[in-house]
């Protein structure tokens, strides 16, 4: 009985390293989802003087503006709200995915019980590291509490519920080191441009980027509970040097990730740190097991005891994968696990830097950085 399996497992090994290359997909982003939180009976953080809602429609209105006049068509922008109206989270998550877009910006401001704090942060999705990211968390997805159904809808989520947050953080986004990419850029030209105080890229766990399906950011662009940047964030330098600052990350991240040289200057030229690149290429193994026709988003729980799950999609499939390991034997022996849950057809996929690629160039990459060290 070993042996066959010893020979089964050897021919799916087989197998694997002899499937045809996948295709090569065009690197191109040329769609993108601006989120401006809030809106309608939702007025957001309350400043003195201003509604969060109302500043970020603005923000987010002018970044697509620029986007679009900037790129001559190029890029589509696509906005979940540009009037004052209520949108139900769930439904922005719903716009981006089943936009098929390449990036998902909400925008957002902060509010602290105290005045002092100030500045702009970014966040991407993942488990919180103090309590005040989860305090940001917890205000935002409190959006639901506007809605009458909210119960069906967020499969039980409590915005409330500090252990609902590790569990949404289970499901981390296939998507982490480009949201963290564009982030950082983001921050950059916060710091660059605005003056302002850089409080950083930050990891909580977001209704709206759970939910979403492509790299995610959210913005916090400032404090509205801070008199002072309440009333930068009413200033037409205000609103105009943030949208920028989205602007310029966005042409970075775009022209990053495309690896072309485009012809579209940013606003601002500043310098901004080059990292030395060495191949720091992120490699990883992971046991596909159920794919599907139709989005399935990966329903909170559902999938429960399946460590590590995300979804990529190829040839019009949704295909869930589970694990994220350094090596294939430690995948392999993920797969066992999943093949005694039930799934029976669970294989071991290769990704590089969260794209999916053939085993072969997996190792490949793995033995040359291997060489190196
Ligand atoms: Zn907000």
């Amino acid at each position: 009985m070993k042996r066959t399996i010893t020979y089964f497992v050897l021919t799916c090994l087989w197998l694997l390293l002899c499937l045809p290359g996948l295709p090569q997909t065009e690197r191109k982003i040329d769609k993108v989802v601006i989120d401006p939180g809030h809106g309608g009976k939702d007025p957001g953080a309350v400043g003195k003087i201003s509604y969060e809602k109302n500043i970020v429609l603005d923000i987010a209105l002018r970044t697509g503006r620029l986007i679009t006049d900037s790129y001559h068509g190029e890029v589509k922008v696509i906005y979940t709200r540009s009037t004052d109206e209520f949108i139900e989270l769930y439904k922005r998550a719903q716009i981006a995915n089943e936009s098929g877009a390449d990036l998902f910006i909400s925008i957002h401001c902060n509010a602290n019980p105290s005045s002092l704090p100030s500045g702009m942060e970014t966040f991407v999705m993942g488990l919180h590291k103090s309590q005040d990211n989860l305090e940001v968390a917890k205000s935002e997805n409190a959006a639901i509490f506007y809605e009458e159904d909210y119960k069906q809808q967020y499969e039980g989520f409590d915005p409330n519920s500090d252990e609902d947050y590790i569990i949404l953080s289970l499901f981390q986004s296939s998507n982490l080191e480009q949201s963290i990419h564009l982030s950082s850029r983001v921050q950059d030209y916060f710091r660059e441009s605005t003056g302002r105080k850089d409080r950083g890229v930050k990891q909580a766990g977001f209704w709206v980027l759970y939910k979403t399906t492509m790299p995610g950011i959210l913005i916090e662009a400032g404090f509205l509970s801070n008199p002072e940047e309440e009333k930068y964030l009413n200033s037409e330098k205000g609103k105009n040097t943030i949208a920028e600052s989205i602007f310029n990350a966005f042409s970075d991240y775009k022209s990053d990730f495309e690896k072309v040289n485009l012809s579209v200057e940013p606003l601002v030229k500043k310098e901004l740190p080059v990292e030395v690149k060495k191949d720091e290429r992120v490699v990883s193994f992971r046991v596909q097991f159920a794919s599907y026709k139709k989005e399935k988003s990966p329903e909170f729980r559902k999938f429960k005891g399946i460590p590590d799950i995300s979804v990529y999609e190829h040839d019009g499939h949704y295909k869930y994968t589970a694990g994220n390991e350094p090596t294939p034997e430690a995948a392999n022996s993920l797969k066992a696990g999943l093949i005694d849950l039930g799934y029976r057809d669970a294989f071991v996929v290769a990704f590089v830097d969260d794209v999916r690629v053939e085993m072969g160039e997996a190792l490949e990459i793995l033995a040359m950085q291997n060489g190196k060290n």
